[in-house]
């Protein structure tokens, strides 16, 4: 058996064709097009390519997209005074700050910059205003990873009430939202970490697994009933020859990329999966386009929900 492939790309061209006519229509009613204001601190390349993506997804999809790029040597006044100033501005919708920030402003400032954004362009879904309603499952914004997995499952009619899901990974952006979206369409949710016992037998129960914990290939066969629909949300990049041999065989087509380029992108589940689990996505293709389209619906949603407020 080989398992029902979720394709992210299509799912999330989909999202974004009912975008497209939603922000066009706004332009039409306000006169101006929907805007997301980007921050980026410092010159992390893997950070300025995830922004340069959402910048041209947001153009593509007729948003206006702006970019405040601050040195790493940007202290943290600073940059909270940039989100107040973006706060103030009437043509910004949603604001989003690329995380991680330079590790030379501690490890609390990621928060405290999060902190300073208004709840109401708040595209991120990271405000504790949003956090909070969305545990209270009345969340207007919501972190885009999450609510992507929520549409994946939506589109591909992959059945959440009553099943068990498994989450691998707690963390504020991926492992904690998606839990409690999970939760609020009826599921019976548990969150694995690392100081779960007998991780493989936790995961092994589940109807949905969600892994999430940026670890290449660490989900292998055991970890998978048969049937079960796997959501893969590792984007992790293998650089070690040994480790890339450990994931793919000789004759896969990614073992070839990796050994003309030096490097591959890897989920956090083993290809081996495929042969066990019902449903799953690929990495890539698979959650990360779908992340950057709910980005673009929480801006247009954000933009709308500003004028009528
Ligand atoms: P994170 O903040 O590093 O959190 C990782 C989580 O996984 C933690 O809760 C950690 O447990 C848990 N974990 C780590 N090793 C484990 C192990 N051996 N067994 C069980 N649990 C373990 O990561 P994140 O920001 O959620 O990101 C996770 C992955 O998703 C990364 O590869 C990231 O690049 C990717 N990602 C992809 C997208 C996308 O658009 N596709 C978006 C965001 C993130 P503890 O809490 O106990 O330390």
């Amino acid at each position: 058996m080989s398992a029902r492939i979720l394709d992210g790309t299509a799912i999330a061209a989909q999202i974004r064709s009912e975008l497209s006519s939603r922000a066009a229509a706004f332009a039409r009613r306000a006169g101006r097009q929907p805007g997301l204001s980007i921050v980026l601190v410092g010159d992390k390349p893997d950070s300025q390519i995830y922004v340069n993506s959402k910048l041209k997804s947001a153009g593509d999809e007729g948003m206006k997209a702006t970019l405040s790029h601050l040195p790493a040597s940007a202290p943290l006044d600073e940059i909270v005074s940039l989100v107040r100033a973006l706060n103030a501005e009437s043509t910004t919708d949603g604001i989003l700050v690329q995380a991680p920030l330079p590790d030379s402003l501690g490890a609390t400032a990621m928060q405290a910059v999060f902190d300073a954004i208004d709840p109401s362009k708040d595209v991120d879904g990271v405000t504790p205003a949003n956090v909070g309603r969305l545990v209270q499952n009345r969340a207007d914004l919501m972190a885009c990873t999450p609510a992507g997995i929520m549409e994946m499952l939506r589109r591909s009619n992959i059945d959440i009430a009553g099943r068990h899901a498994v989450v691998i990974g707690r963390s504020d952006i991926v492992g904690k939202p998606v839990s409690m979206l999970l939760l609020h369409h009826h599921a019976t949710v548990t969150i694995c970490h690392s100081r779960t016992q007998d991780l493989p037998r936790v995961a092994a129960t589940a109807d949905i697994l969600v892994a999430a914990l940026g670890r290449p290939g660490f989900v292998r066969r055991p970890f998978v009933k048969p049937g079960a629909t796997v959501i893969d949300v590792g984007i992790n990049l293998v650089t070690d020859a040994s480790v890339a041999a450990e994931i793919f065989h000789e004759n896969h087509p990614r073992r070839g990329l990796f050994e003309r380029k030096g490097s591959v992108l890897v989920g956090d589940v083993h290809p081996e999966v495929a042969e066990v689990a019902g449903a799953m996505t690929p990495v890539p293709g698979g959650v990360g386009p779908l992340t950057i389209a709910m980005l673009m619906a929480n801006t247009i949603k954000a933009a709308e929900l500003r004028a009528i407020r």
